[in-house]
């Protein structure tokens, strides 16, 4: 295996080229886990600029220095603040990553791409799902630019375009089940005393998926007068109750054969995660409903729900990975939060791995190289604050969004090649089209995929999305 040359500590904001969002406390702690080393360990020395009340953390991950931000409250609104101070105080990132949990989109008709807990979304596109109007009582989405998010940058693009290729997808997720269990190792030997190791598989078992028109509430007998009063009420207790509190009935489970299959093997085979690249919705709530999630699935196509990729897309060059910790149906059974952090962590140090460090120009480069040597003899030294804010380079994310019209592929190009990557760019937003449907979306085969399944998913045409806003 090829040995990553770790790279240097910078001396100043503009040597970061990545950035990482969370929104959970659990995802941030799960990152922290996949850092290499840390550069703030005597506290932080790059500073930021006025107005930005964001608290970084900053490290490397294998050759790329990274600065990791903790969204202060859940949410697009948040996540859009968070993404714009980020780009102000860190100016010459590259990429940003939103890495974390979400509700999965099961699908189990589809044949190759059923997707479980623990597996991991990579997003092609992004859908403002809960953008737009109620009229007598049916939601219409808005069709119109606000709603329908700009394509990715053509970095981003390629980026993606070339993890759906059958070799990256499988490099992909091989060394994303390596840094996993690198991470679980590494989560064991610093636990401390009294604190629970909390990155372990969840278990097959606990990985159940009901009818979607089954809901997760208190059953007759259970003397709830809420959840008894009508078929579709749920009470606010019996949203955060786990399935068997609630008296959820495991007949009511689907039968799948990838689930089977995967209770025949080891854990450690069985936590290996399958890699996804497809639609993310994104809305102010969290899903919570499995009719509306299949039927805002099947006309945009989404793969996956979560709360902050929309806030963030249009302001940073970014990609949501996140982990699937429940079928964002509001059913319950295990505590899949932790892992499935872990599991996205894994697999955002595993996409570093195979994203292309671009160079810096010359000069830049030999000014950094210098500091840094300045910096590792006396780290107190180091030119940071207000200093390396009046030195930072106007160019990066802020000019680039300054493009808001058209510009030609080869201009594109050279602009690249002189400095970093292209911005959210090139040419004018286009009309909304369905990006990624069922079909499209791209996935590595789990082993022993069956050939042939049922379509067992109940679709209906109208549902009220059960929905609450304090999950993911
Ligand atoms: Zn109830
Ligand atoms: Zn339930």
């Amino acid at each position: 295996m090829a040995t990553v040359t770790a790279p240097s500590r910078p001396s100043r904001r503009d040597g970061f080229d990545i950035g990482i969002i969370c929104a959970l406390q659990e995802e941030y702690d799960a990152v922290c886990l996949v850092i290499d080393e840390f550069w703030d360990e005597d506290g932080d020395v790059y500073g930021r600029v006025i107005g930005d009340k964001n608290y970084y953390t900053t490290g490397c991950i294998g050759k790329h220095n990274v600065v990791v931000a903790l969204l202060p409250e859940m949410g697009k609104a948040n996540a859009a603040a968070v993404a714009a101070n980020f780009r102000s105080s860190y100016s010459h990132l590259e990429l940003v990553l939103l890495v974390g949990v979400c509700g999965g989109v099961p699908s189990p008709s589809r044949r190759d791409n059923e997707i479980m807990l623990g597996d991991v979304i990579i997003s092609k596109s992004v859908v403002q799902y809960d953008f737009g109007r109620k009229y007598n009582g049916v939601f219409v989405r808005k069709d119109t630019l606000e709603g329908n998010l700009d394509r990715a940058n053509k970095n981003i693009r390629s980026l993606i375009r070339n993890f759906e290729t059958e070799r990256s997808l499988e490099l992909l997720q091989t060394q994303t089940a390596r840094n996993l269990t690198q991470l679980q190792a590494k989560a064991k030997s610093k636990k401390r005393r009294g604190t629970r190791y909390k990155y372990a598989y969840p278990g097959t078992d606990s990985d159940r998926l009901f009818k979607p028109d089954y809901l997760h509430k208190h059953r007759p007998g259970h003397g709830c007068n809420v959840c008894d009063s009508k078929p579709d009420a749920i009470c606010h207790e019996a949203h955060s109750a786990y399935c068997e509190e609630n008296g959820c009935d495991q007949g009511r489970v689907i039968s799948r054969n990838v689930h089977t299959e995967k209770q025949q093997l080891s854990e450690e085979q069985a936590q290996e995660p399958v890699i996804h690249i497809g639609a993310i919705a994104s809305g102010d709530s969290v899903m919570k409903s499995g009719l509306e999630r299949d039927k805002i699935s099947q006309e945009e196509g989404i793969i996956a729900f979560e709360m902050e990729g929309a806030g963030i897309w249009e302001e940073v060059p970014s990609i949501i990975i996140k982990s699937v910790c429940d079928y964002a149906d509001g059913h319950k059974i295990g505590n899949w939060k932790d892992f499935a952090a872990a599991v996205a962590a894994a697999a955002a140090k595993a996409l570093l791995g195979r994203y292309i460090k671009t160079d810096r120009p010359l000069e830049e480069a030999a000014q950094q190289s210098v500091s840094t040597k300045v910096s590792e003899t006396n780290a107190t030294s180091t030119p940071v604050g207000e200093d390396a804010r009046q030195s930072m380079p106007t160019e990066g994310l802020d000019k680039q969004h300054e493009v808001t019209g058209p510009v030609s592929e080869e201009a594109s190009q050279q602009d690249t090649q002189a400095k970093v990557m292209d911005a959210k760019e090139h040419s004018p937003p286009p009309p909304y089209t369905k990006v990624c449907d069922s079909q499209g979306s791209n996935s590595r085969k789990r082993p022993h995929q069956p050939d042939d399944q049922p379509k067992k998913v109940a679709v209906r045409s109208a549902a009220s999305a059960n929905t609450t806003p304090d999950v993911y």
